[in-house]
């Protein structure tokens, strides 16, 4: 049938690229997992529903299990202290603030949390944001333009990525913890840039402890480094306040550091402080710059008063119960020793509460997870492509309120899980070698 003479070309051709969200990579990729996954009857490990407050213990399908998949690495979410300070702050403040701190005002409580969290770092001052991941992009992305370049650990976090390509800097990436290819890097950047260009910012961004492999950096080390060749140290401690050094103040109270060498403290209210946000520690003139022209801070509402009260709250609580920093690094030596007595391989791990036992393939992750599950245990998998091929594994965070017990327990069940998912792969041939190179 031949069309109209006026008809749209589209009418004729159909539309140019189908619109439909399936035909997305993301979606294309999940549909692949789902069907994995129902095939070898095997449920999907993520956004497993808790019903109710999940610390050291949580329930899941109307049953108690012993969870370590919690950020809550003090045990302090649902603390009386905390929760209560958040209900106070509520009744006073309302849900919310509305709108930015700049037009819709302060509140006192956020300036008191800001100057708690100055101090916890030694710093002059604080900006709090409404999450770390937040925190991390408008900080970078504001702070550097292109003309600027951005050294970071291979497994930093994505909002210092999705930062360094906000501001369009340069980004290098350096092998985990290997400092002599970042000291490679900044000779050769700067030998490379004329003497003119020599305002060319440089800022080098690790963590203070690593989320998936329970590792840390050298920080003195960083430290020369960063004297050495006129770059910004940025140490981002999302895993690391409230569980490295005596009083849980993070890696430069551990490494015996003026806090002070490092540029830039960021940090998150959601793990040990049990509540939500993020914030930015450093000198005056730079929270000063922030509060004034990061978009994520200026555009961005103000933290609601609940979370303000619950992070000071925790605050209180990390410094008057410093025996909750000494029972959490206890419960990661012990759990470290037992699971490696057991016969597994924890990679870089340095027992402080971030605890991997590698698995390998990914789908022998999931479904070793599936079966801890089943004996009462609740740890999740980290499959390709949160870290390379072949090094998937199950990720056990330890807090200050698993009981001894408990972690024995979990190590006892560990070994028949795992023994268990052997078998079931052994049977369908597949002996857990699924994952590419
Ligand atoms: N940095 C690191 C190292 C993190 O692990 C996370 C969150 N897992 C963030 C930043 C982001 O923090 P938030 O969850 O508060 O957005």
């Amino acid at each position: 049938q031949r069309p109209a003479d006026n008809a749209a070309p589209q009418a004729e051709e159909g539309p140019l690229y189908d619109a439909s969200f399936e035909t997305l990579p993301g979606f294309e990729e999940l549909r692949f997992i789902r069907a994995t996954g129902e095939a070898l009857g095997i449920a999907n490990p993520f956004f497993r529903p808790h019903e109710g407050r999940a610390g050291a213990l949580s329930r899941i399908e109307g049953r108690e299990v012993i969870n370590f998949a919690s950020y809550d690495y003090l045990g302090l979410n649902g603390h009386p202290q905390v929760s209560g300070a958040a209900r106070e702050a509520m009744e006073l403040y309302g849900t919310s603030v509305s709108a930015s701190r700049v037009v819709a005002g302060e509140r006192p409580i956020h300036r008191a949390l800001e100057a708690r969290l100055a101090a916890l770092h030694g710093a002059e001052d604080a900006v709090v944001f409404v999450s770390g991941h937040a925190a991390n992009v408008t900080t970078i992305g504001s702070l550097l333009g292109p003309d600027d370049v951005v050294f970071h650990d291979a497994l930093i976090h994505n909002s210092v990525i999705v930062g360094a390509e906000l501001a369009r800097a340069t980004r290098r990436s350096f092998p985990h913890n290997d400092f002599a290819a970042l000291e490679r890097m900044l000779a050769s950047e700067r030998a490379s840039s004329p003497a003119s260009a020599r305002t060319r910012r440089a800022l080098i961004v690790v963590e203070g402890l690593y989320s998936m492999d329970g590792d840390t950096p050298d920080l003195a080390r960083l430290v020369a480094l960063k004297q050495r060749f006129g770059a910004w140290l940025m140490v981002d401690e999302a895993h690391s306040v409230g569980v490295l050094g005596a009083k849980g103040r993070g890696i430069a109270e551990q490494a015996g550091l003026d806090p002070a060498l490092v540029d830039i403290w960021m940090g998150t209210l959601s793990k040990s402080l049990a509540s939500c946000g993020g914030y930015i520690a450093g000198p005056q003139a730079l929270i000063d710059v922030l509060k004034t022209s990061a978009p994520g801070f200026v555009y961005s509402v103000g933290l609601p008063p609940a979370a303000a009260g619950a992070a000071l709250a925790a605050l209180d609580v990390l410094e008057r119960e410093g025996e909750r920093v000494a029972a959490l690094r206890a419960n990661s030596r012990h759990f470290l020793d037992a699971v490696q007595a057991a016969g597994f391989a924890t990679g870089t791990a340095e027992g402080h509460a971030i605890i991997p036992v590698m698995v390998g393939d990914s789908l022998k992750a999931v479904l070793l997870s599936e079966r801890l599950l089943a004996h009462g245990v609740n740890a999740l998998p980290i499959i390709h492509p949160a870290v390379p091929h072949r090094s998937s594994r199950l990720r056990f965070f330890i807090t200050a309120a698993h009981q001894r017990a408990q972690l024995d327990e979990t190590v006892r069940l560990l070994t028949e899980a795992f023994d268990e998912s052997s078998r079931f792969l052994a049977e369908l041939g597949l002996g857990g070698e699924v994952d590419g190179e």
